[in-house]
């Protein structure tokens, strides 16, 4: 599995700041010389550990964390938010052309790295969500690249256009641009010629053919398990040709994690999609916190997602699903969700489920108390109060206190969870509703 040694690495140093009560400085540096000996294993770029590791330090080594009441959990929250800033703090998605001609992606990379068959997948991931897309064999020096995307192509039903190997890129792509505004192509992708190295001729002519045929993006597909070499063949690429986004491909074999962990702090470029196998189906879209929360061992939305799917009525799954697309959710649902998660099993393995009740709660342990605490809390709010908690002002929060037999610290610290968690929610709306749409199977 990708990652497995950088998880296990994590949770364990994850595990003993957690076990300290209050942090001295001195037991941040020695976590933080933990993580830069884990990230370095991990085949992580030198300067890009240095500089995460410099931030993550930073922002551990203040009050806010040294008077926090769970210091442990506030320098895993930092380093997990370090992290989705290190691979972009947004979901980097594909522009489209709008108005006009078809969107063009020129697919560029070294050979091997999986670009035909990323071609041919990312194709296929748009044909599904309702594009006309055309396949353009420009690769006309790997023996073998025109007949393997016709075969991908075909196994997809995707149109793919060629003219053989004896014809130059360059014509070939400006050929496919016809046929592909005759047939009302909306969605043209270039598989454009790999070298086994980087060398002159392949620059130029991808300088070349990036200057005529002007594509919206131009995606550098490289492969995840040559580690620091694809990092470096990323740079070199943005720097000759300028790329738009970058396809990590073979992640799934990738058990280190360090090219997907340092691409965009060195080049600057997002990474779009991983590849996460051979099948033409394991084209992921590359998601910061996601990944993070892999890396980390934290939440796991789709999980959860999907056992609210089988477990829940559909109509109320859907229902729940729009209202974390859109951090709707409020006190009143969750509430239904804690009584309904009630009959679903074990409690806290639904809430380390829960996006940001993890990174708060995973290793608090959640009892029967705790929950019953958060519902008391609840069902002392005015009905106002649980469906808009922006009212909550400090003398409602007295009075939910008092009403529910807590102190004040608990209520506010429940608020500040939840609205943690609603944000976390918001960011990961787009996988879950990618994931809804597939029936929450997969
Ligand atoms: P190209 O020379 O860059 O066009 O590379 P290909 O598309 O021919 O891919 C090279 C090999 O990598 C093929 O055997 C692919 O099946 C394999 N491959 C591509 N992407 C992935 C991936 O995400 N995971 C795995 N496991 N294999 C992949």
């Amino acid at each position: 599995m990708a990652f497995e040694s950088l998880s296990d690495k994590f949770q364990n140093i994850f595990n003993n700041l957690k076990k300290k009560g209050k942090l001295s400085e001195a037991d941040v540096k020695a976590a933080m010389r933990e993580v830069k000996m884990a990230l370095l294993e991990a085949d992580v770029n030198f300067k890009v550990v240095k500089d995460f590791v410099n931030a993550v330090k930073e922002r551990a080594i203040g009050d806010e964390v040294m008077e926090s009441l769970t210091p442990g959990q506030h320098v895993i929250k930092i380093v997990n938010e370090e992290m989705v800033a290190l691979m972009g703090s947004d979901e980097s998605e594909l522009t489209f052309t709008t108005g006009g001609g078809p969107t063009i992606y020129m697919m560029v990379g070294l050979q091997g790295a999986g670009k035909t068959t990323t071609s041919a997948k990312l194709a296929g991931l748009l044909k599904k969500k309702g594009k006309k897309p055309l396949l353009v064999a420009c690769d006309i020096y790997r023996p073998a690249a025109i007949k393997q995307l016709q075969v991908v192509g075909e196994q997809l039903s995707i149109p793919v256009f060629s003219m053989g190997n004896q014809n130059k890129p360059i014509d070939i792509a400006k050929a496919a641009l016809e046929h592909g505004s005759k047939n009302h192509h909306d969605l043209i992708i270039l598989d454009t010629a790999g070298r086994l190295h980087i060398d002159e001729t392949m620059m130029d002519e991808l300088i070349e053919l990036k200057e005529v045929i002007k594509p919206k993006e131009t995606l550098l597909v490289v492969d995840a398990m040559t580690g620091q070499d694809a990092v470096h063949v990323a740079e070199l690429f943005n720097e000759k040709i300028g790329v738009d986004g970058v396809i990590l491909t073979k992640l799934d074999g990738d058990t280190r994690g360090g090219a997907a962990l340092s691409v965009k702090a060195v080049t600057q470029k997002p990474i779009k999609f991983a590849g996460m196998g051979e099948k033409l189906s394991d084209l992921e879209v590359f998601y910061p916190e996601r990944m993070a929360s892999r890396i980390l061992g934290m939440g796991d939305v789709l999980t959860l997602i999907e056992k609210a799917q089988s477990n829940i009525d559909q109509k109320k799954a859907s229902e729940m699903e729009r209202k974390f697309r859109k951090a709707e959710f409020n006190f009143e649902d969750f509430l239904e969700q804690m009584q309904q998660l009630k009959s679903m099993g074990s409690l806290s393995d639904l809430m380390a489920m829960i996006p940001g009740m993890s990174a708060q709660m995973k290793n608090v342990q959640i009892d029967d108390k705790e929950m019953a605490k958060m519902e008391a809390m609840i069902l002392s709010m005015t009905v106002e109060e649980r469906n808009d908690p922006n009212v909550i002002n400090v003398s409602r929060k007295n009075r939910i206190a008092a009403g529910s037999g807590n102190k004040i610290q608990d209520v506010n610290r429940f608020i500040k969870q939840f609205e943690q968690s609603k944000k976390m929610m918001k960011q990961m709306s787009g996988m879950m509703g990618k994931k809804g749409r597939r029936g929450g199977k997969g």
